[in-house]
């Protein structure tokens, strides 16, 4: 066991014990393309989860956002998933779906729209940062309609996947306004956003701006927990990375990452 997971395995006890005292409004999951290795494991926390009675989906989470009550016990979690890879239709279908889960899907419509190849090599370049070639292709407009008519929620991602910090007003206006205007011709419009990276310095106040034209509800990829006093256009989220120790990642899906991350919500929230 690494000294990460030793820690995490340590500390577990103490941050549940805080999540029941203080819990903190809801949190949002943060996945991306879930290979079949890690399948397994996903089945399992949601299992869990769900078993607890934990998941909640888009709508229950804007009620909260607007001032709902939240439910007695820990935190409620809604499930996300950015870029639209083509395993999320699988884990929706496979492992969502006998749980009764509807999650948020953020995807980029004018990567949907490339030939497979062009696409292949504009994923690799903006969604990966050239790190990795792309794992798998993106999901198709027939089966995101698929996903919708059952439930999930597609929800705007930018046209491309560029840093939104630094872009220009008429760039701004291409990829938040040009995504959300095409995501609505092919599905209908979408509350939701959210922005390329997640962390705080890929997002301005310019971006923030463009966001609010076109969007109730931002998601960054900032940790801590979202109820009505959060701002709308700041909401966090917590990546929830699969192949780490279950130690780390119940760690995680508590909440006890959160103190590292109070200084990215401040700036977050003043922007
Ligand atoms: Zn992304």
């Amino acid at each position: 066991m690494s000294r990460r997971d030793r820690l995490a395995a340590l500390i577990l006890p103490e941050v549940r014990l805080w999540r029941r005292l203080a819990p903190g409004g809801f949190r949002i999951l943060l996945l991306h393309d879930v290979p079949p290795a890690q399948r397994p494991v996903l089945a399992r926390i949601l299992g869990d989860l769900a078993a607890a009675g934990r998941l909640i989906g888009p709508a229950e989470a804007e009620t909260l956002l607007d001032g709902a009550a939240p439910p007695p016990g820990p935190p409620p979690l809604l499930v996300s998933f950015d870029d639209g890879f083509a395993s999320n239709r699988i884990v929706a279908e496979s492992i969502l779906a006998p749980l009764g889960i509807r999650a948020l899907l953020f995807v980029c419509p004018g990567l949907i729209e490339l030939a497979p190849a062009e696409q292949a090599a504009a994923v690799a370049a903006n969604v990966l940062r050239g790190q990795r070639p792309a794992p798998e292709p993106l999901l198709g407009w027939d089966e995101l309609a698929a996903l919708a008519a059952a439930g999930h929620v597609i929800a705007n991602h930018t046209l491309t996947h560029p840093r939104l910090a630094g872009l220009s007003p008429a760039r701004l206006a291409d990829e938040i306004g040009g995504g959300a205007d095409l995501l609505a011709r092919r599905l209908g419009p979408s509350a939701w956003f959210a922005f390329p990276f997640g962390d705080v310095g890929s997002i301005d106040s310019a971006a923030f701006a463009e966001i609010g034209r076109h969007h109730r509800f931002c998601r960054s990829g900032v940790r801590g927990g979202n109820d009505a006093t959060t701002p709308k256009l700041a909401l966090r989220a917590d990546h929830l990375d699969l192949a780490a120790a279950p130690a780390w990642q119940a760690l995680t899906l508590a909440g006890g990452l959160d103190p590292a991350y109070r200084a990215a919500r401040k700036r977050l929230d003043r922007l």
